[in-house]
C-alpha cells in the first residue's frame, strides 16, 4: 500500500481533475435523496434519475408510497434491477419513518443503518450529501480506483477500503474525495477501458504500470 502522504498527492491530482464532483443522483431533500440511493443498487445514476424525474411527482412523502399498493409501487420503478425487492423496502421504510421518525429521514447513521434496504454505503452517501455530515462511501468505483491506485490492498473488502481510507484521508476531505473518486472512475479510471494513456498518475499507479509496464518503465 502506498503511504498518506503519497495518497493525499495522488488525491490532489484527481481534485484538479474533477473539483466540481458532486452526487449526480437528483433530488430535493434528505427523503428523495435516500429513495434514490436505494434505487441506485447495482443500478447506474442515470437510469435511476430516469425514473425518480415520475416517481418523485407521483410520490412526495412516505405516505405517498403507502398509499398505493405493492405492485403499483413495483410498476413505477420496474426499469431498475431488484426493483421487487426495492418496492417492498421503500414501503417498509416509508413505514418506519412514519412510526418513529416522524416521517423524516434521521441524520443518525447508527439510526439510518437500521432503516430497510439502507447499508453502510447508502448511510454514508445520506449523511454526507443531505446533511453534510463527513462520511466515506464506498461504492464500486471507489473500491477499484483505490485498489487501483495501491491506496488499499486488492484483497480488502469494501468495510476495510473504507477504514484504510478513512485512516489516510483528513475527515475535512471525506466528502469531497467521495465524490471525486467516484467522478475519477466512472469518467476516467473505468473498470473496462481506463484511460491509462492519458492519466496524470499512469507513473505512480500500481494498475497502470502493471498494463503498459513496458511503456513506462
Ligand atoms: Fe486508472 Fe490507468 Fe490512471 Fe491507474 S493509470 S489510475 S489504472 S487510468
Amino acid at each position: 500500500m502506498i503511504s498518506k502522504k503519497k495518497t493525499l498527492q495522488m488525491l490532489d491530482v484527481i481534485d484538479d481533475m474533477f473539483p466540481d464532483a458532486e452526487c449526480e443522483l437528483i433530488h430535493e431533500n434528505p427523503f428523495e435523496l435516500t429513495i434514490a440511493v436505494l434505487l441506485s443498487a447495482q443500478c447506474t445514476d442515470v437510469l435511476v434519475n430516469k425514473v425518480t424525474k415520475n416517481l418523485f411527482q407521483k410520490y412526495k412523502t412516505p405516505e405517498d408510497y403507502l398509499a398505493v399498493p405493492l405492485e403499483e409501487l413495483m410498476q413505477d420503478i420496474r426499469s431498475i434491477g431488484l426493483y421487487k425487492n426495492k418496492a417492498k423496502n421503500i414501503q417498509a421504510l416509508c413505514k418506519i419513518l412514519l412510526e418513529k421518525y416522524n416521517g423524516e429521514i434521521p441524520e443518525s447513521h447508527t439510526e439510518l443503518v437500521k432503516l430497510p434496504g439502507v447499508g453502510q454505503k447508502t448511510a454514508n452517501v445520506v449523511v454526507s450529501v443531505a446533511f453534510g455530515i463527513p462520511a466515506l462511501a464506498v461504492d464500486t468505483h471507489v473500491e477499484r480506483v483505490s485498489k487501483r491506485l495501491g491506496i488499499c490492498r486488492w484483497k480488502d473488502n469494501v468495510k476495510q477500503v473504507e477504514e484504510t481510507l478513512c485512516n489516510k484521508i483528513p475527515k475535512s476531505r471525506w466528502n469531497k474525495t467521495h465524490h471525486q473518486l467516484i467522478f475519477f472512475g466512472r469518467y476516467h479510471c473505468t473498470a473496462r477501458n481506463p484511460k491509462c494513456m492519458d492519466c496524470p498518475l499512469l507513473n505512480d499507479c500500481r494498475e497502470g504500470k502493471k498494463r503498459y509496464k513496458v511503456i513506462v518503465e
